[in-house]
């Protein structure tokens, strides 16, 4: 039996854990199947306060796992596969088999890259097709990719790729864009990307071969199909709250993030929320550690007024 399980690794999940071992909760943590969530995948994070020079996303969330490890907080790789908020204590089943008690939990299990959902596109993941330029840029040396998106994560992706790629395309369904001022700017001044606005992607090239090699796009506007040649395309389409194992017991919203019942708090007494699972507007590691933060408070107090 656990007095706290922090569902999720990523900068909110960490934060949770410092706190809650640091209130001698001895949390357990499970890691999931992203562990270390989107900080993991990123490379400078130049906004975190306290790093003037800005920190690595891998470093920065390591650390903070080593500062909850050193509190005696408990990490264990693995997914939660069954979890049951029908009564207390809750019952969590780990990868199919293991059963967790717990008194509260704190879901921090974040959010996942979204795709487009061609055929083409699922087939060719791995192949061509990521969600990670930090993960698979290194791969498309002075090579032509292509990136989907118009908000934050495809100038970042897109600017990041150009150190790698001989040319990175920007491909965005409309002609406005999410991405901020600064984003944008910093995209645009960049000579190695090129702008296609307006368009979709309706086919990635070429499930023969198994790798890609380009792909059919439609200009919107003017109702126009075009072959255009690539060897890696990239999503930044946004991401989809980690919510599966929740559906019909928390409170979700109609895309699946958890909805908050101010604080920390979800729909289900003892359940707390933190990070980007029920974060869609602000999603910057700095929140996501102070809703951990949030998240690790209010079980310690919830506990107390249990009895605990
Ligand atoms: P986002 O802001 O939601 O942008 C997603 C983009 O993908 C939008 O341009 C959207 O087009 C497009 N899109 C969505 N579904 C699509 C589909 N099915 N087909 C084609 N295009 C599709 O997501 P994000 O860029 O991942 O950013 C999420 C949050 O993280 C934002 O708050 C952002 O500021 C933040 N962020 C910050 C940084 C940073 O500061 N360093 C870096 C990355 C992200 P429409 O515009 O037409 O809807």
């Amino acid at each position: 039996m656990r007095h706290v399980v922090i569902i999720g690794s990523g900068c909110a999940g960490n934060t949770a854990a410092v706190y809650a071992a640091r209130a001698n909760l001895q949390p357990l943590v499970i890691e999931g199947l992203e562990a270390g969530g989107q900080l993991s995948l990123t490379t400078l994070v130049e906004n975190f306060p306290g790093f003037p020079d800005g920190i690595q996303g891998p470093e920065l969330v390591a650390n903070i796992k080593k500062q909850a490890e050193r509190f005696g907080a408990q990490y264990r790789a693995g997914e939660v596969t069954v979890a049951d908020l029908s009564r207390r204590p809750f019952r969590l089943t780990l990868d199919g088999s293991e059963t967790v008690e717990t008194q509260t939990l704190i879901v921090a299990s974040g959010a996942s890259a979204r795709w487009l959902g061609l055929e083409s596109e699922q087939k060719l993941i791995g192949h061509g097709v990521s969600s990670c330029a930090t993960c698979d840029g290194f791969f498309f040396r002075g090579r032509p990719v292509m990136v989907i998106g118009g908000g934050d994560s495809a100038m970042e992706e897109a600017t990041f790729l150009t150190r790698f790629a001989s040319q990175v395309t920007i491909s965005h369904r409309r002609d406005q864009f999410r991405a901020s001022k600064i984003m944008l700017d910093r995209a645009r001044s960049n000579e190695k990307i090129r702008w296609l606005t307006n368009t979709v992607v309706e086919e990635v090239y070429d499930l023969a071969k198994g790798e890609v090699t380009g792909a059919r796009l439609r200009n919107l506007k003017e109702d126009r199909r075009f072959d255009y040649a690539i060897d890696g395309l990239f999503l930044a389409i946004g991401h989809l709250p980690n919510t599966k194992i929740f559906r019909g017991q928390l409170e979700l919203d109609p895309e699946g993030y958890v909805i908050s019942h101010g604080g920390a708090r979800t729909s289900v007494a003892g359940v707390f929320h933190a990070g980007d699972v029920q974060d869609r507007h602000y999603r910057q590691a700095v929140t996501a550690a102070g809703m951990g933060c949030m998240a690790a408070i209010e079980a310690e107090r919830f506990l107390e007024t249990q009895g605990h």
